[in-house]
């Protein structure tokens, strides 16, 4: 990835469970530093869950609101809100599993989808996998390819001509520079690949670029300019769209969880859309999915081509694309739980450590 090497693949999930036994599983995003997760589950041991035994609730939203009324101003001393709200968002996750599972309904049924299938989209494809990858996902259906660019050594518009050759007629390229670029530096970097037509460009400035800036960048290319992943709030979503930003890429397990996915889908400017972003395990992966599910004709949700067994094997083998698409799980719940010989697995060696306490915590 753009912002170094990635020499473990550090996850953390919530389990909440509610008094009759029930579970909900969430996902708290942890992709790095290597030991995130354990600095995040340190956290919602000592300061989070305490405030959560005995709390009730009807709506998922409901419990967020709490918790921010109670320790909003304990992470703002602290100067983690964005950990907060990782915490928040995989909460927020774990309770839509717990009250559908409670409820006897998948997610689909409660949302009365006609269809039961999410779009997705080939993502994270490095410049020397793409004659690897690109044909692999190709025959699984997809049709957007997202290829990471910004890396001197490479050069961009060379990485996007040769994608462009190994991607079958009608589909797209995608990119994404992972905020690595000044607005001078966009803005030709951008000019450069116009005549290839990419489907949008995630993050070509930082996230906490002036909005000044991004409506400069917006208005000096014909690239639709994608970001979200480190946009935290409504207001800022749709600050962010208001000056040009089209297509808008909450992560499940950074910010708002399921209930603020979609209300920034309700709240979002027209001319604006929402592709979840995500990168992690199934069962955020799964969430981010859903999302889409929702959002019908108008949204894709990313899904990484690399290996990562906590996607594919931590709780069976429920991500598969075929035509392009993933299934919703059936089964009542939002997510599919893992399986407890693989969590027991994945957690190796911190079977009596945070990692796994975080993982046995819950609501009772
Ligand atoms: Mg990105």
């Amino acid at each position: 990835m753009a912002l170094g090497t990635m020499p473990t693949r550090p996850a953390l999930l919530v389990r909440i469970r509610d008094v009759d036994g029930c579970l909900g599983w969430g996902e708290v995003w942890a992709n790095f530093p290597p030991r995130a997760n354990l600095h995040k589950a340190h956290i919602i041991e000592d300061v989070v869950a305490p405030q959560l035994r005995g709390a009730r609730f009807v709506e998922p939203r409901e419990i967020g609101d709490f918790l921010c009324n109670q320790l909003s101003v304990y992470f703002l001393h602290v100067g983690q809100l964005e950990v907060f709200s990782h915490i928040l968002a995989g909460i927020d996750t774990a309770l839509w599993d717990l009250a559908l599972r409670k409820a006897g309904r998948s997610f689909a049924e409660f949302m009365e989808l006609s269809e039961t299938s999410a779009q997705s989209y080939a993502t994270s494809i490095n410049a020397d996998d793409l004659e690897r990858l690109i044909p692999h996902h190709a025959s699984l259906g997809q049709t957007h390819f997202k290829l990471k660019i910004g890396f001197a050594e490479h050069g961009n518009r060379e990485i996007v001509e040769r994608a462009a050759r190994l991607c079958p007629v009608g589909s797209r390229i995608l990119v994404d520079s992972n905020q690595s670029w000044t607005l001078a530096t966009a803005r030709d970097e951008l000019r450069n690949l116009e005549d290839l037509s990419p489907f949008f460009a995630e993050e070509p400035l930082p996230a906490n670029a002036s909005l000044a800036d991004w409506e400069e960048l917006a208005s000096s290319t014909d690239i639709p300019l994608a970001g979200g992943e480190n946009i935290y709030g409504i207001e800022n979503f749709c600050a962010m769209a208001n000056v040009g930003l089209r297509i808008l890429q909450p992560d499940v397990a950074k910010w708002g969880g399921v209930t603020g996915a979609l209300d920034l889908a309700r709240a979002m400017p027209q001319g604006a859309c929402l592709w979840p972003h995500f990168m992690g395990t199934a069962v955020g992966q799964v969430a981010a999915l859903s999302i889409t599910a929702v959002l019908a004709g108008t949204s894709s949700c990313e899904v990484d081509v690399n290996e990562n067994a906590l996607r594919t094997d931590l709780c069976g083998d429920i991500i598969t694309v075929r035509n392009g698409r993933v299934d919703l799980p059936s089964d009542p719940g939002l997510v599919v739980p893992p399986v407890p010989d693989l969590l027991a697995a994945f957690a190796d060696g911190r079977d009596s450590g945070p990692m796994a306490e975080a993982l046995q915590s819950g609501i009772s």
